[in-house]
């Protein structure tokens, strides 16, 4: 049977001010905002996603940002480190970039062979940058850098779990996951086993539950191909004891939703149809874009969201 997952969709984060946001994650990290549209289940509040060029599943970060949010706290059940692909050769690039922005990062870890540096972002947000030469997706070149240093999307997550067997069972057995290798406590699992569809589990048996709020992760998505799979996979899940929602329509893509048993939240989302649909390639992310059902409100609410422009000019 082909698999019903194929990797990362997305993963959507919890933040604070949404200029400081979009900066940091189109300024510094040099991603393109793909679209700018609001939460569908908070519709004062935007929703942003970044990613690359179209915003292809695996590349697509997205946050919820509300301004003068109180920070979360990184612990248990939580994704505590969304990790994005660069070129193997790019290390000392990225070691320069984000220290001509002051931004505080480890010296290059060693994991599995790769080199990996990690910092966080201006909410606190967990973030590592993975070195290596086995990612052939291009990222996004139209910005402000350039391709030999580019993030070419996600590397894969972290899951900081109390335990790991029930997880491990999820993935393994209903969502086409195997497990690849084990190095110092970190257990890494994978679809193709490639950038883009890898899943860490960080074992902390006695650590602190985390506080979601800004600066923490709100849910991941996985990646499945179309609405039919979606429904197979969800009568999957469901017939295997999880309580898994309705099928929702997110404009871009069709979402389900469920808790993993280590507490964290997870979303499978299909690939289609994406971000072109309702604005121009070329001008993707410029307009804010409403759901047809928001349409009628749309000067209540743009009234009640924050001015935000793209800075990236200011980012060298
Ligand atoms: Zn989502």
């Amino acid at each position: 049977m082909a698999a019903l997952i194929t990797g990362i969709h997305h993963i959507t984060a919890i933040a604070g001010n949404p200029q400081a946001n979009i900066d940091f994650y189109t300024g510094v990290l040099g991603l393109r905002m793909v679209k700018k549209t609001i939460n569908f289940d908070a519709p004062d509040v935007y929703h942003l996603y970044f990613g690359d060029e179209l915003g292809n599943p695996g590349t697509v970060f997205t946050t919820f940002p509300f301004d003068g949010a109180r920070k979360g706290t990184k612990g248990t059940g939580e994704l505590t480190y969304t990790a994005f692909s660069i070129p193997e050769s790019s290390l000392s690039f990225w070691i320069d970039r984000l220290a001509k922005y002051n931004i505080p990062a480890s010296t290059p870890l060693s994991r599995f062979e790769e080199k990996v540096i990690r910092f966080e972002d201006h909410d606190g947000m967990g973030i590592e940058l993975i070195a290596n030469s086995q990612d052939n997706r291009t990222g996004w070149t139209g910005g402000n850098i350039s391709g030999e240093n580019a993030i070419k999307g996600f590397y894969g997550a972290t899951l900081n779990l109390k335990s790991k067997e029930l997880t491990e069972k999820l993935l393994t057995e209903f969502m086409d996951y195997k497990f690849i290798a084990e190095e110092n406590g970190r257990y890494r699992y994978g679809t193709a086993g490639k950038p883009g569809d890898i899943i860490d589990i960080v074992l902390d048996k006695n650590g602190r539950q985390g506080v979601q709020s800004a600066g923490t992760v709100h849910h991941i998505a996985f990646r499945t191909a179309n609405e039919s799979t979606q429904l197979e996979i969800q009568k999957i899940l469901i017939n295997n004891g999880f309580h898994v929602t309705e099928v929702k329509d997110r404009n871009y893509f069709k979402s389900i939703y469920f808790r993993e048993p280590g507490g964290v939240l997870f979303e499978i989302a299909t690939d289609e149809p994406g971000f072109a649909i309702d604005e121009d390639e070329a001008h993707l992310g410029e307009a804010l874009k409403l759901p047809d059902w928001a349409e009628a409100q749309r000067d209540k609410i743009e009234s009640r969201l924050a001015k935000v422009t793209l800075n990236v000019n200011d980012y060298e």
